[in-house]
């Protein structure tokens, strides 16, 4: 097809932080962008997820730090009584939202990205159908198509969603209003962030977790020192091994708890309101991806490492996929991580992700972070690679910041080779666990070894001498140390 046949360079679907980056990058490279968009310009983060969670993390945090008498005491601090509007605090929220969409949308138009909204699908090779808000079905022509479409929340059969009193992150992030009991099914960081906000509000809180343990996708050690502190210190009430198999919306809301493992019910218990947070699926319904012979794994675009969407293991030309969609490691910065990537192949510089140097954070009050392996990984790729694996632990009680602060419950463990040094993973639970990582990510990124790391200066005092006391006894721990 003649370059005069296609109405863009590339067309992406989707606008939420993926497909944003993408559009945003190809554009200023020179190559005419459009975008189509459903919903709301910014997706997922923007307008349900990362910026209105974080909004009210932030709010209901200060209320956190102002009425917790016992460590304000410590400080000879006595404050009164603390007020809060919940209305504002969502006003917060909201306002923040708007105001980082209109950023995005103007930054896109800024850059010449035709923005289009309506329902986009694949119409076989380099064809996208859209159908949009006004009505009009057409079909536009792109030399390379990114579907960029995201994820939505996975709501369990059994469970009823009213939207009022049994809801998704989707509705909570409206504050609409403070149960008295409120039900988190799910310990991930969705759940665990919003027990956060909640409690901090007055809620009374419980969780139920499917698994064995709460916060079963955390490091073991982590998830103990974290569900010790927000959890077990707080107004939560928390089980494991048991599944909710049957949620009622209503006044009470009723929901139906089974054992696990014999799968018996075992109780009902009645609540206020239920937030089920029980993870997130691909939207890859109603895309037409048959017209271009792609299979979903679980609903998930395969992808390789180029971000080229595949088929029987053979990437499709002109074809790309990013961002939650693709089920890699389902964070914003990843997905951007990826539209970058994805561009980049397109303008025919040929890149690939690293998956192990994109860090992870949950953030509760403290937080909570992650970056490469995970302590099993770490473990399977000393035995397949024969080398030993080094992990150390460095605690927030030795930190002479964080005993200022008053915060000394904290651990980060780290994982490296004990061969040469390299760091594999580390993982993080206090006070800037979040800030914290982002040290460590640059390290994995650029597969430096702890000798060299812990050669570097950290200002004192800070919590990133944390990092470096690991740094440091990872050094003296290597084999030809
Ligand atoms: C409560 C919550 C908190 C979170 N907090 C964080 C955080 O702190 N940090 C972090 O990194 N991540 C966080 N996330 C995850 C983050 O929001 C997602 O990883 C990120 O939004 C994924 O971006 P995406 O571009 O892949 O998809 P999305 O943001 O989901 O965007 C996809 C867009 O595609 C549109 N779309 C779908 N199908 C079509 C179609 N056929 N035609 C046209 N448009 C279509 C959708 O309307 C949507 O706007 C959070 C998520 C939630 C729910």
């Amino acid at each position: 097809m003649s370059d005069a046949n296609f109405n863009f360079d590339l067309i992406i679907i989707g606008a939420g932080y993926g497909g944003f980056d993408a559009a945003k990058h190809a554009a200023e490279k020179g190559l005419k962008v459009g975008i189509i968009e459903s919903r709301d310009m910014g997706g997922t983060c923007v307008n349900r997820g990362c910026v209105p969670s974080k909004a009210l993390l932030a709010a209901s945090g200060k209320v956190r730090e102002i009425s917790n008498r016992k460590h304000l005491e410590s400080f000879g601090i006595h404050a009164a009584p603390v007020r809060f509007e919940r209305q504002k605090i969502a006003e917060h929220a909201n306002k923040l939202v708007s105001n980082i969409r209109s950023n995005l949308t103007k930054t896109l138009q800024r850059v010449g990205v035709e923005i289009i909204k309506g329902f986009a699908r694949i119409e076989g090779k380099q064809c996208v159908g859209v159908r949009e808000v006004n009505g009009v079905d057409r079909v536009l022509r792109a030399k390379d198509i990114i579907i960029a479409t995201g994820s939505d929340p996975f709501v369990p059969p059994g469970i009823e969603i009213d939207g009022r009193t049994v809801f998704t992150s989707d509705q909570a992030i409206n504050l609409e209003w403070l149960p008295k009991w409120i039900a988190i099914v799910g310990s991930g960081y969705i759940g665990l962030e919003f027990a956060d906000v909640y409690t901090a509000l007055g809620c009374e809180v419980s969780i139920i977790e499917a698994l064995e343990r709460v916060m079963p996708t955390f490091d073991k050690d982590i998830a103990k020192i974290a569900s010790r502190n927000l959890i077990d210190n707080r107004d939560i009430d928390a089980r494991s091994g048991f599944l909710a198999t049957k949620i009622t919306p209503g006044c009470p809301v009723n929901i139906e708890l089974s054992d696990v493992k014999t799968k018996e019910i075992s109780e009902e218990i009645q609540v206020d309101a239920v937030l089920v947070a029980t993870g997130r699926i691909p939207s890859s319904n109603n895309l037409n991806l048959e017209s271009v012979g792609v299979k979903t794994e679980r609903g998930f675009i395969p992808v390789n490492e180029k971000m080229q969407v595949i088929v029987d293991g053979n990437p499709i030309d002109n074809l790309w996929a990013v961002g939650d969609v693709t089920g890699k490691l389902m964070l914003a910065h990843a997905a951007a991580a990826q539209g970058t990537i994805a561009v980049e192949n397109i303008l025919g510089n040929e890149k690939t992700i690293d998956y192990r140097s994109i860090p992870a954070a949950t953030f509760t009050h403290p937080e909570i972070s992650s970056v490469g392996l995970m302590e099993s990984e770490a473990i399977k790729l000393a035995s397949e690679e024969n080398f030993e694996l080094g992990i150390v632990r460095s605690y927030f009680k030795a930190n002479s910041k964080a005993l200022a602060e008053i915060e000394g419950d904290g651990l980060m463990k780290m994982f490296f080779r004990k061969d040469n040094g390299e760091v594999l993973g580390a993982h993080i639970f206090g006070l800037h666990a979040a800030d914290l990582i982002q040290e460590i990510a640059n390290a994995i990124s650029r597969r430096l070894g702890v000798i060299e790391l812990s050669q570097e200066v950290h200002t004192h005092p800070t919590l990133s001498e944390v990092v470096e006391v690991a740094y440091k006894q990872a050094a003296s721990q290597l084999n030809n140390n």
